[in-house]
């Protein structure tokens, strides 16, 4: 990296301006710190700027998946839907934005490229691909989880005379398919969404899938008179409830459904089916509470596994198309699809199912896609093919802690972190919603993170330490006891993305946290106590164990 006199000095710089960025602009300027972020868009909301495909909406419930450092916030702001589409959320971010006046430390259409740490001074350098150059004692990625998109890469691309789209990095100018011949490869969630909107305008729809996800319906319904103001009474009481609770979503079955405390095994097949039924009825994401054993028992899982099957097949009229969008491994190993009419629009005689594993992908032409020696002639394809996910962008970014490691060569041979937030040998960086971060509501997350974040730079500084950084030993327990988790489920009996399965060559790991937001909260407060679980260093040598 070369070095300026003309640097800028800074207190901490914030790569990324989605929900994470926002709220830690917000806290490092209540500690007083001068910050300058990033975003590679033009303009805030991360995933909710980039993801504007058509059909793209949230899957937890809105009052959830909103702020809640704000009580002003959460008063003024009414939500239109139970489960709000993009436009919905990105103008939320911009009010977010505008509100708390967040703007003016946000530079937009700027990567940052480079970040090194240097050890003489300390401090970071940070370099854009518009050639800036800042000097911060602190970095923070605020990259995102999902939010490194896979490239489509096949034969003959180039030479697609089509439309080319992928849902992460959707235009603008809405597209129209009306009539068109169109083809979607890849069936998580964003191309179920995307499925589900142009198969309702596509002349002919060809769904090209790898891997079936397992789907229910979402149950969006507009927010009703009354509703949102009483809500708005309960914030308190709701929030305390996510705080406390394992995946931070607690609203989707509708009365409000305690922690399961059951095993799916220890009930009749009756009120299992039962249980199972009340989770249909309500949508959206409540299966994950069904029993407590659904993700720990191959046996327990099948159960709900067999009952998704059903459903599936109550929907789709074709008995032989059914079984090809039945998916055969755990269910919710891989994410549950929360979605509307999706299964039913292969009733459509426009829309056909094309079963990769039959026949792959052969190469594109300039007319179409061939899939095993069948031509398909197409105006547009629209890739939905997903993500490098946790690690992936942050790997984008040349990351160097001491003695110049990079970070992507040490994650190559193996992910680590310590409280999924900072790792050994890279002081004072720290990300949000990053590797080994919980499995928990993403918005609520980057809240608690971004909090424990500028607590720790406020105790460090009243410590009279310059750095901070993962001790190395404590980084090695929680990584191990991340993985113990991860293995203790059924998560590593599928390919999924939560152990990296999606990217060829990425070494498979547990990539989230597993045990639930409050054991991940123990974790936390344990590494406070007495600094147990960092280095400090006060100087410019070394750091040195404190406490
Ligand atoms: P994804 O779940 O990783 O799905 C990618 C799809 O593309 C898979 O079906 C995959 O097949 C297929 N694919 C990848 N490369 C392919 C290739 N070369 N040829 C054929 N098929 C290929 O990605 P996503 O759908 O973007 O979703 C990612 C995550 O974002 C979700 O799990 C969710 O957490 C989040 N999300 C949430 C919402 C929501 O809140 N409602 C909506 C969208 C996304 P294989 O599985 O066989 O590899």
């Amino acid at each position: 990296m070369t070095s300026s006199l003309n640097i800028k000095h800074i207190d901490m710089v914030i790569v990324g301006a989605g929900f994470a960025g926002l709220y830690m602009i917000y806290r490092a300027r209540q500690c007083g710190l001068s910050v300058q972020c990033y975003e590679i868009g033009a303009r805030e909301g991360g995933t909710w700027y980039w993801n504007r495909y058509p059909g793209a909406r949230v899957d937890i419930e809105c009052v959830e998946y909103s702020y809640s450092f704000s009580k002003e916030l959460e008063q003024e702001w009414d939500w239109s839907e139970r489960y709000a589409s993009q436009p919905e959320i990105e103008r939320y971010a911009n009010h977010v934005a505008e509100r708390f006046d967040l703007r003016r430390d946000i530079q937009f259409n700027t990567r940052v490229t480079a970040a090194h740490f240097d050890e003489s001074t300390q401090r970071w350098q940070v370099e854009t691909d518009t050639g800036e150059r800042v000097s911060a004692r602190f970095c923070i990625m605020a990259t995102g989880l999902i939010s490194a998109p896979i490239e489509p890469r096949f034969k003959g691309l180039d030479d697609f005379a089509g439309e080319q789209y992928l849902t992460s990095r959707w235009p603008a100018e809405e597209p129209t398919f009306a009539g068109k011949r169109v083809a979607v490869i890849g069936t998580g969630s964003s191309g179920i969404q995307v499925i589900s909107e142009v198969a309702q305008e596509a002349g002919q729809l060809y769904v090209l899938q790898r891997t079936p996800s397992f789907t229910i319906p979402l149950r969006n319904r507009p927010v009703e008179p009354g509703q949102a103001s009483k809500m708005k009474q309960q914030y308190a009481e709701l929030r305390d409830r996510q705080f406390n609770s394992f995946s931070g979503f607690t609203l989707v079955h509708s009365n409000l459904a305690p922690p399961p405390s059951k095993s799916a095994l220890e009930v009749s097949e009756e009120e299992r089916l039962e249980e199972y039924e009340n989770r249909w009825a309500s949508g959206g994401l409540s299966p994950y509470y069904a029993f407590t054993d659904s993700l720990l028992s191959m046996e327990s899982n099948k159960t709900l596994a067999d009952f998704a099957r059903t459903k599936i097949r109550e929907r789709v009229d074709d008995p032989i198309i059914a079984e090809k969008l039945s998916p055969d491994y755990p269910i919710l190993t891989r994410r549950l699809s929360p979605e509307t009419n999706y299964l039913e629009a292969f009733n459509q005689a426009h829309v056909e199912l094309i079963d990769l594993h039959e026949h792959p992908i052969s190469h594109f032409t300039p007319d179409g896609i061939v899939v095993g020696d069948t031509e398909f002639q197409l105006d547009a394809v629209i890739f939905a093919t997903g993500f490098d996910v946790m690690t992936g962008a942050m790997d984008r970014i040349d990351i160097r802690g001491r003695g110049d490691q990079a970070l992507k060569a040490r994650w190559t041979e193996s992910v680590t972190s310590h409280l999924g937030m900072m790792t050994h040998g890279f002081p004072n960086l720290f990300w949000i919603n990053g590797p080994h971060s919980p499995f928990y509501n993403p918005i609520l997350l980057a809240e608690f993170q971004c909090d424990f974040v500028t607590e720790l730079i406020d105790e460090m500084t009243d410590h009279g330490a310059e750095v901070i950084e993962a001790n190395k030993d404590e980084e090695r327990r929680y990584v191990q006891l991340t993985n113990d988790i991860g293995n203790s489920t059924l998560y590593p009996e599928s390919d999924n993305y939560y152990m990296g399965d999606n990217i060829p060559g990425k070494p498979r790991a547990t990539l989230f946290w597993f045990g639930g937001f409050p054991f991940y909260r123990t974790q936390c407060r344990l590494a406070r106590e007495a600094w147990k679980g960092f280095e400090l260093g006060s100087d410019r040598a070394q750091p040195q164990q404190a406490g």
